[in-house]
């Protein structure tokens, strides 16, 4: 049984374009900062086509095409960019950047802003740094009790993209009991794509004795995927393709629920599809669940280049 909706999101598809576009506008190489998305199958046939991945803007020789990932930089990274005149194309996903603008917005207003999110993670490195002031990162309640902050400090938090507004409630909920002047994001704000995506897996955990969910280690909304299945109280595996499909997790099991991260092509949950075919006849479906019709549009650069199209 696969999920509805599952694997790529509008802001993975645009970060993915925003690479081949700009292969076939200005040629190979590209330098593509970080991982564009989480994913090695993705990232490596973006570097068969010509991408170089770096971890340093150092790594890239000066006017070179340069893509920052979907994930968000920090603003030092931009000026770094600026400074050795890099040619920039921003993948950052719309929905991070509405973050980061949320983020300062609220420093405008004069208030401490808390950022809910996991340490370490590309986009809390982006966020923090997007926002002009000093940002306290909580990623548990006990962080949230543990803040240096008098009751009545003025607050306003942001959450990292890839937690859910259930993965924040019980953290939100905290900060309201600490703090008497406390803002945040309107509950719409959240990203849609980790929203559905974890409905969705709570909607297979009622039906499936085992989840799968195909994604990378590294892969934040991937990891929250299968945690919110075994939570349910389902077997759950985070497995990369059908290469990693351990037989003795089928034994005996009728209904296997497959969904992937936003990251994870869906020619991966076929590979998983395929494995389970060489243990056995299977018979394949689809639960119901929301049909996505979230796009984002590339820079206008690359919009422009575009073929025209001779229909
Ligand atoms: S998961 Fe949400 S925030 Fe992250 S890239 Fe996809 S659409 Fe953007």
């Amino acid at each position: 049984m696969l999920a509805q909706p599952r694997g790529f999101c509008a802001g993975v598809i645009r970060a993915i374009d925003i690479v081949e576009q700009a292969l076939a506008q200005y040629g190979a190489p590209v330098y593509v900062r970080h991982e564009i998305v989480h994913n090695r199958h993705v990232v490596e046939r973006l570097r068969a086509k010509g991408a170089r991945f770096v971890e340093h803007l150092s790594a890239v020789p000066a006017g070179a095409i340069t893509i920052f990932s979907a994930h968000g930089v920090a603003r030092v990274v931009e000026i770094d960019a600026r400074t050795r005149d890099l040619h920039v194309l921003d993948a950052t996903c719309p929905l991070v950047a509405k973050v980061h603008n949320q983020g300062k917005r609220y420093v405008k207003d004069g208030r401490q802003v808390i950022l809910v999110g996991h340490a370490g993670h590309p986009e809390v490195e982006g966020t923090m740094g997007q926002i002009p002031a000093p940002v306290l990162l909580v990623q548990t309640v006990a962080d949230v009790d543990a803040l240096e902050l008098s009751a009545e400090t003025r607050v306003a938090y942001i959450t990292q993209t890839t937690l859910s507004v259930d993965d924040t409630r019980a953290i939100i909920a905290a900060l309201e009991r600490r703090f008497s002047d406390l803002v945040g994001p309107d509950i719409d704000d959240i990203c849609y794509a980790t929203q559905n995506r974890q409905s969705a897996v709570r909607q297979l955990a009622r039906i499936a004795d085992l989840i799968l969910v195909v994604g990378a280690r590294n892969s934040s909304n991937s990891n929250r995927l299968r945690e919110i299945g075994a939570e349910a109280g389902v077997p759950s595996h985070l497995i990369a393709d059908g290469s990693e499909l351990d037989p003795d997790w089928v034994a005996g099991v009728e209904t296997v629920g497959i969904t992937a991260g936003a990251s994870a092509p869906e020619e991966l949950v076929h590979s998983v599809l395929d494995a389970l075919r060489r243990l056995g006849p299977i018979d394949v479906a689809v639960l119901p669940g929301i049909e996505e019709s979230v796009e984002f549009r590339l820079p206008a650069e690359l919009i422009r280049a575009l073929p025209v199209s001779s229909g």
